[in-house]
């Protein structure tokens, strides 16, 4: 740390560890950048890392998991705020008259697997758990109701009142059929919306563009639901509505039929495994389908917030790792509550059987099974993150040459020949110390 504070480039240090915005983690790149005037061949400008502190520039590593780097996390919740809103209300490229689409707002949640502790409330008041007069006991002699009033922060809601009765092989294989999962579901709908119009299937998207954005949250017990934005816009996409003949009631029943009526097979990448032959897997009784309006009690603002929130938020939430498992790993030794430990095992069992390696379930064990992604949007839904970044950059690129950093010129005439190397990431303990102090602890 001394040495660091007296180096005669510590200035420039400080500098880089500013321009990551605080990120906890930096990617170091050791390279250069030339241009070239494309006319006479002629260096320009040269700009390489040599001369850099320690010979390397210092990048955001733009993790989405606030677990890993809560500056990055906290800027990719904030694009994935702008990209939601955009695609309710317009803006970044997609015209305001979106808001006259048909657009629902739709949670789609995991079957039961056992009975789980849950905080109860009921006007402001904490409820028991599972009250029931003269409960059975279950066949492992646990008690089948529990009368305890659970705070919000116990760390036994989520955890079954028999971990013997559980289904742990159901609840791994939802993680990993979800997203087929939702693929089928948004099958069905544009099937059921194309019957609604008296349309082949075929003909759908010669008249309508069925676009979303959504998140998956893990629930405390460990399973992954959905919520999601679903838009109706012409078949041009968004700047055009959708034929008057699909309305947000058209969109809601096709969205609740769909839901009921899509299954996933776990036979559908297995053949068979242990004494089962076959698991299909299907959404949950809980769900909800709201409409977004402008002037109702669900505003754009609120469902962005709400989505963007998740977007960032991880499985290590209920107390799983937070890196990949490895078969050789001593579970035990993790400290994990027996419920997360139960969840990763299952998926290292399920995991090593031939017929299950479709699902990868060993590799996504820390994410107890889920292996989609957090955040996706389809094509039409508005901007991407790719171009929010663009943006970003091209403003950082800006500042270079309002600061002489780099010439200004025509981009056209310059030929931009850059070579880079990955070196390795993060800080020493006495710089982490330093670029906390620096940019506030990056919160
Ligand atoms: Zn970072
Ligand atoms: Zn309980
Ligand atoms: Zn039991």
């Amino acid at each position: 740390m001394i040495a660091r504070l007296n180096h005669p480039d510590y200035d420039r240090w400080a500098t880089q560890v500013r321009n990551t915005g605080g990120c906890r983690q930096p990617i170091h790149l050791r390279g250069k950048v030339d241009h070239y005037d494309q006319a006479t061949g002629q260096l320009l400008h040269r700009y390489t890392t040599r001369h850099e502190p320690d010979g390397i520039l210092r990048l955001p590593c733009k993790t989405r998991r606030a677990s890993r780097c809560p500056s990055c996390a906290e800027t990719y919740r904030a694009d994935t705020y702008q990209l939601i809103r955009a695609g309710l209300i317009g803006g970044k490229g997609v015209p305001t008259t979106v808001t006259s689409h048909p657009t629902l707002f739709v949670t789609l949640t995991a079957p039961s697997f056992g009975t789980v502790h849950a905080c109860r409330e009921k006007n402001g008041k904490t409820l028991p758990c599972h009250a029931r007069r003269n409960a059975p006991t279950c066949p492992h002699g646990r008690a089948t109701t529990c009368t305890t009033r659970h705070s919000k922060d116990d760390p036994r809601i989520g955890e079954p009142l028999c971990p013997d009765c559980y289904d742990y092989t159901g609840s791994v294989l939802f993680n990993a059929l979800a997203p087929l999962l939702w693929k089928r579901f948004a099958d069905a709908v544009r099937r059921h919306l194309a019957k609604h119009g008296g349309l082949p299937l075929s003909e759908l998207r010669h008249h309508l563009t069925l676009s979303f954005a959504k998140v998956a949250e893990y629930q405390r017990r460990g399973v992954v639901h959905f919520h999601a934005v679903i838009r109706l816009d012409s078949s041009d996409g968004p700047a055009f509505p959708p034929p008057a003949w699909v309305t947000a009631d058209a969109l809601t029943h096709a969205v609740q039929h769909a839901a009921k009526v899509v299954t996933a097979t776990a036979t559908a990448t297995a053949p068979a495994y242990e004494d089962e032959p076959e698991r299909a897997l299907r959404w949950g009784d809980q769900l909800d389908v709201r409409r977004i309006t402008l002037d109702g009690d669900l505003t754009e603002q609120a469902v962005a917030g709400y989505i963007a929130k998740y977007a960032t938020k991880a499985a290590e939430c209920v107390g799983t790792l937070d890196r990949r498992v490895n078969p050789l790993d001593n579970l035990d030794a993790f400290n994990l509550r027996d419920h997360a430990r139960r969840l990763i095992a299952t998926c290292m069992r399920l995991g090593a059987l031939p017929e299950l390696a479709g699902l990868r379930l060993a590799d996504w064990a820390h994410m107890l099974g889920f292996r989609g992604h957090f955040s996706t949007r389809s094509r039409r839904y508005s901007t991407t993150l790719g171009e929010l970044r663009a943006v970003r950059e091209r403003f950082v690129h800006t500042e270079e040459v309002a600061h002489g950093r780099l010439p200004l010129f025509d981009e056209d005439t310059i030929l931009v020949i850059s070579e880079w190397e990955y070196v390795g990431k993060g800080y020493s303990v006495g710089d982490a110390l330093l670029a906390t102090a620096i940019t506030g602890g990056g919160q």
